[in-house]
């Protein structure tokens, strides 16, 4: 049957694009840390958006905004971004799950303060919303999201749209790996769509998890060569695929 029984999805980038929200949020964090101020507070700065796709978790874009407040040069993290995340977080002095926690603070701070505005930072992107309706509604497919993000925050984004999936799993519930490990173990097929490359090679190399459909989401936060080192299995999904029924995917 050419269809998943789960159907596992990447929140940010996948589902959300939240990129306004990201750079303020990481912007105050930052400042709080002591960057200094930025010309550009209200505006996403283009070499943040171009950095972003390398993220793996919220409190790296923290330490991203205080450097490039800093004045740090972009190229530095497109060159080599493990390498310039570790020197831009040792001059910034802060542990990672204390950048986390402010982060996620600050979110919270702002959920309860100005939950409307905070939610208006972020936008599904086109198609998303029918798409997962779809999945429940005429397919039968449990849709569940499994992100670095934490669940409330997760759950928040999607609940403005009405959109309810049969599961939320974020960073408290561990590695992606060990969430899609679960998944399998509850019901199978599953497929799993995610904007980051190296998420999706983690999958295909982890034996417990052979048999997953891998898929890149071509709409998401990409890296320029990602399209040309993604590998089989893993399969590139593009948007109008994304929207098509199950037996249209690609194969
Ligand atoms: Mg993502």
């Amino acid at each position: 049957m050419n269809r998943p029984a789960i159907l596992a999805l990447d929140l940010d980038g996948v589902l959300v694009d939240g990129m306004e929200e990201y750079w303020r949020s990481s912007l105050h964090v930052a400042q709080g840390f002591g960057a200094p101020p930025m010309a550009s507070n209200g505006e996403v700065p283009p070499a943040f958006r171009r950095i972003r796709p390398w993220v793996h978790t919220g409190w790296e874009m923290v330490v991203v905004a205080w450097a490039l407040a800093h004045g740090a040069a972009e190229a530095v993290f497109l060159q080599d971004y493990p390498g310039a995340l570790r020197r831009w977080q040792a001059r910034l002095g802060q542990s990672s799950a204390a950048l986390q926690g402010a982060l996620e603070r600050h979110r919270s701070d702002c959920l309860l303060q100005d939950r409307q505005g905070w939610l208006a930072r972020h936008r599904l992107y086109p198609g998303v919303a029918e798409r997962l309706r779809r999945c429940g509604a005429e397919e039968g497919v449990d849709w569940v999201v499994v992100t670095t993000k934490g669940k409330d925050f997760a759950a928040a984004l999607l609940e403005q749209d009405g959109l309810r999936p049969t599961a939320v799993h974020g960073r408290e519930d561990g590695p992606k790996t060990r969430v899609l490990q679960r998944l399998l173990e509850w019901r199978q097929p599953v497929w799993f769509v995610e904007d980051r490359l190296p998420t999706l090679e983690t999958v295909m190399a982890d034996p417990r998890l052979g048999g997953i459909g891998c898929y890149l989401a071509a709409w998401g936060y990409l890296r320029h060569a990602d399209r040309q080192q993604l590998r089989p299995p893993a399969r590139w999904l593009d948007h109008a695929a994304f929207c098509a029924p199950f037996s249209a995917w690609p194969t």
